[in-house]
């Protein structure tokens, strides 16, 4: 009887804490506000300092000296001149990384809601209208390190060495808690997303990647925090929670990823008179905020490419699967059951199997470090996310063929090594590379957000912005 009261219990706050659910209570004005001043369209991208042309070659030949076993035609490419003229043919062998193209960042003065190329991707603190120069737009310090940097500066080699990639799936509610409802009561949340679960599992699975499932069935409904203890017991790389969205309304649709909010910013939804004292305040899931904007970006990307579905972007909120998470953790809502359109590709087999590659192919984007775009995904089963024990041959093509079960960096270093994901930024209108010199002040306990927003204009000004 008890674990029954505990079972109500335990679906209400689930019920409370899904992103669909909250969605559903905070209706369709989540969308950034809307600047009237249309003018204002310009954005630039105030960076970090970097080397633009020259800031690829370095970190691909890094990686590549980083592979513990090159090919011969790569070792016999490193000794100079004298042996050029002997052995002419070796030219032949190396494959050759592609260029990468210049990020392309857009942001809008006054709105938190931003474009990497063409994803949105929703900052922690609006864009800050420059009164300078051409106008335009910086990011505030914060998302210029947490948003900017991390997914500009995303990593080029693979996330683990020698060893498994360790994935943790969580699909949402289960058990007593169905989670969202289509119109007709006909789909329920908890079965889609553990299907999505499975689906993604397979896939994973397939490329030597050790997976495991926060609930196996539709039977159990594993409480939030267990979702958690249990990630961090397994001490799994990442963690992807899965969930479906639901309005009131019927027209919202689409897909969107979210990563905790790092501390001194507020979640994407809020829309509160003042900022909570929770978001001034570090939690666990914050010692990765650079890896949870970077896994959330890569995942957002390749799920909208690869579902169709639209673009709702980057987001931050501080659910509980999120916030006390030990390693980089996103929780993606994968289309509305309360849409039409969303739910005939939700409720298809091949829609689904199109939303769980997209979510693979964006895991493998971090996990291998190859977000330069125009670059084809991993190909599944290839291998790749971790050392096989199966002794399958790795038949990726590259040069380096060798069995699985010999030690092999997962992430397959000359696939890594091509694909830099270190490129320079392009300035969408004017720009340039110095550090605003502008420090947002923080939000005081009980203050409200006219006084925030009045200190926060009194040192833009103090700024020269
Ligand atoms: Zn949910």
């Amino acid at each position: 009887m008890n674990l029954r009261r505990t079972a109500s219990a335990m679906a209400a706050a689930l019920a409370f804490l899904c992103g669909g659910c909250a969605t559903a209570t905070r209706g369709v004005g989540d969308e950034p506000a809307k600047l009237g001043d249309e003018a204002a369209t310009a954005a630039e991208v105030i960076a970090p300092s970097n080397a633009p042309a020259a800031a690829t070659a370095p970190a691909a030949a890094q990686s590549a000296s980083s592979a513990p076993a090159p090919s011969p035609a790569v070792a016999a490419g490193v000794p100079p001149d004298s042996s050029k003229k002997t052995q002419p043919a070796q030219k032949t062998s190396a494959p050759k990384p592609p260029t990468p193209k210049p990020w392309k960042v857009e942001l809008k003065p006054g709105s938190s809601s931003a474009l990497f190329d063409g994803v949105r991707v929703f900052l922690c603190h609006p864009a800050i209208p420059r009164k300078v120069a051409k106008g335009g737009a910086v990011a505030s310090p914060l998302d210029q390190r947490l948003t900017v940097a991390a997914i500009t500066r995303a990593r080029a080699t693979p996330l683990v060495n020698g060893r498994a990639l360790r994935v943790c799936l969580d699909p949402g509610h289960g058990g007593e808690d169905s989670g969202a409802l289509s119109r007709d009561g006909k789909t329920l949340e908890k079965t889609v997303v553990l299907d999505l679960a499975r689906r993604l599992k397979r896939l994973l699975e397939a490329d030597g990647c050790e997976v495991l499932m926060t609930r196996e069935s539709d039977r159990s409904y594993p409480t939030l925090n267990a979702r958690v203890a249990r990630a961090s017991r397994w001490k799994a790389d990442l963690f992807v929670s899965l969930h479906l969205n639901a309005n009131e309304k019927n027209d919202p649709r689409g897909v969107e990823t979210y990563a905790t909010a790092p501390k001194g910013s507020e979640s994407t939804s809020w829309t509160g008179a003042s900022p909570r004292p929770e978001s001034n305040v570090a939690t666990p899931g914050n010692a990765h905020d650079v890896g949870n904007a970077q896994l959330g970006f890569c995942i957002q990307r390749r799920l909208v490419a690869a579902s169709g579905l639209p673009d709702r972007g980057l987001r931050r909120a501080r659910y509980i699967v999120l916030r006390d998470a030990m390693m980089p953790a996103v929780l993606v809502e994968c289309g509305f059951v309360t849409n039409e359109r969303d739910l005939a590709v939700l409720r298809s087999s091949a829609g689904r199997g199109k939303i769980a590659r997209g979510i693979y192919e964006g895991i493998c984007d971090f996990a291998l470090g190859t977000m330069a775009p125009g670059l084809p995904a991993h190909v599944s089963g290839t291998g790749g996310l971790g050392v096989r024990t199966s002794g399958q041959p790795d038949r990726s093509g590259d040069a380096q063929q060798k069995p699985r079960q010999q030690a092999q960096p997962a992430g397959g270093g000359a696939h890594a090594a091509a694909t830099s994901g270190t490129r320079p930024i392009s300035f969408v209108s004017g720009g340039d590379s110095r550090v605003a010199p502008y420090s947002a002040p923080k939000p005081q306990d009980g203050q409200d957000a006219e006084s925030l927003r009045a200190a926060r204009q009194a040192a833009l000004r103090a700024a020269g912005f």
